[in-house]
């Protein structure tokens, strides 16, 4: 069964918002502590053992560990862990001139996290338990929260409470198990996500469906307008500065809800044409390659290639789709779909490829086809002869007109 993760509001009393963040302090606390405990033994013995006994032994004699759930304060104790872990692996390649990794900042708020036990959720009805030893007594507390109303899911796995810089509020995290939708489509389609062309699509019957960036292109300039008339207070700091936080949040929204739009059409259309597996090329491979630095110069900055792939995966883990989204891309922009040959002469002109052998074609349609060949070990548009068809090109563009900056209101309302 798909597992997907959802964001969802909190809805609680002062009260009860005052516990949680408590706890979430309590985390923080136990954290540090940890951090602490484990930077003396450093000091003292030249070792660190992350070893769970070992931190296990700590976590007892921390006093805050008692102000939320045992089970998630086990968690914490796992991320310390994993500081301890990563950290290591900087220091084994010289990557880090530290001698440990950092304390969380004085007042942070570390999630709450839980696993299999001590959450239940009934309807939009949350009940945490918070372990029996806090001070002030309380051992559970219950809210409500509410996520995109389309979303259906069987069970929740996992649950954790996030505090949110950008809205300065909490946030539930939920993994979930969702029961996909019926699929007895054998269909297959390659994806190349860009810039220009936000998703270029070729399905296995050579048609090929092209949905354009420039609304999203449209979004960012806007905001780099905005951008420019505030001056960052710091100029070491700038993302510290509150404006600045809040345009990238408003930025973020806008571009999301376009990626919403645009994905969920495109999973529409899987269905539509019975697709099963859908392909997608994997950019950590070129983010190795120097020489591929102009492609990546048109990609989708790594924040939103994220988002898109991420939408991709759960909107058609809900479809029933299989998504492989772990295609070595590299070269498939600048190869020649029909003859194969990857020279400096295939010259991209105004978004179209050209090689001497007389191929042409939209040039992200020419990476998706490559992406296609790559991935299923055919090519939808070679014939058995050897000859290669040009792909049918369908393109998109979002009725969405204007870029403005929405109230505040609205954008808490869709949050
Ligand atoms: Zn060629």
């Amino acid at each position: 069964m798909p597992m997907l993760t959802i964001k969802a509001q909190i809805h609680a009393t002062p009260e009860t918002e005052r516990v949680l963040r408590d706890a979430m302090f309590c985390a923080t606390k136990v954290y540090n502590g940890l951090m602490w405990h484990l930077r003396r033994q450093q000091e003292q013995t030249g070792r660190v053992s992350v070893r769970r006994s070992n931190l296990n032994r700590i976590l007892k004699t921390l006093p805050r560990a008692k102000g939320y759930y045992s089970m998630s304060a086990q968690l914490t104790r796992d991320e310390v862990r994993q500081a301890w872990r990563s950290f290591f692996a900087l220091r084994k390649n010289g990557r880090t001139k530290h001698n440990a990794p950092g304390f969380r900042p004085r007042g942070f708020l570390s999630p709450l996290r839980y696993v299999q036990s001590g959450f239940t959720v009934a309807g939009d009805r949350v009940t945490l338990s918070l372990g029996k030893w806090r001070e002030d007594g309380v051992r559970q507390i219950t809210f409500r929260i509410s996520h995109r109303p389309d979303l259906k899911y069987e069970r929740v796995r996992e649950l954790s409470i996030t505090y949110d810089k950008s809205s300065e509020r909490l946030e539930a995290r939920l993994v979930v198990e969702v029961l996909p939708r019926e699929n007895h489509g054998e269909g297959r389609v390659a994806v190349d996500v860009g810039e220009t062309v936000l998703l270029a699509a070729v399905f296995a019957d050579g048609v090929a469906l092209l949905y354009s960036g420039r609304l999203i292109k449209a979004i960012r300039r806007y905001w780099q307008k905005v951008r420019a008339k505030v001056k960052p207070p710091s100029r070491d700091a700038p993302h510290r500065s509150r404006r600045y936080s809040e345009i990238a949040h408003k930025e973020r929204r806008q571009v999301e809800h376009l990626l919403h739009i645009v994905t969920a059409h495109f999973i529409r259309e899987c269905i539509r044409r019975g697709v099963k597996e859908i392909a997608i090329g994997d950019l950590r491979n070129i983010r190795q390659e120097i020489a591929y630095g102009d492609r990546l110069n048109q990609r989708l900055h790594n924040w939103a290639y994220r988002k898109v792939i991420n939408m991709l995966r759960y909107k058609a883990a809900l479809a029933g789709i299989v998504v492989h989204a772990d295609v070595d891309e590299r070269g498939t922009s600048r190869t020649c779909h029909a003859c194969g040959s990857e020279r400096k002469s295939n010259r991209i002109h105004r978004g179209f490829y050209r090689c001497g052998c007389g191929w042409t074609a939209q040039a992200d349609v020419n990476g998706a086809l490559n992406i296609y060949e790559r991935a299923f070990q055919v090519s939808p548009t070679k014939g058995s002869s050897g000859r290669v068809a040009r792909p049918m090109v369908l393109s998109f563009q979002l009725g969405w007109h204007t870029v403005h900056e929405p109230e505040r209101k609205h954008l808490r309302a869709s949050a």
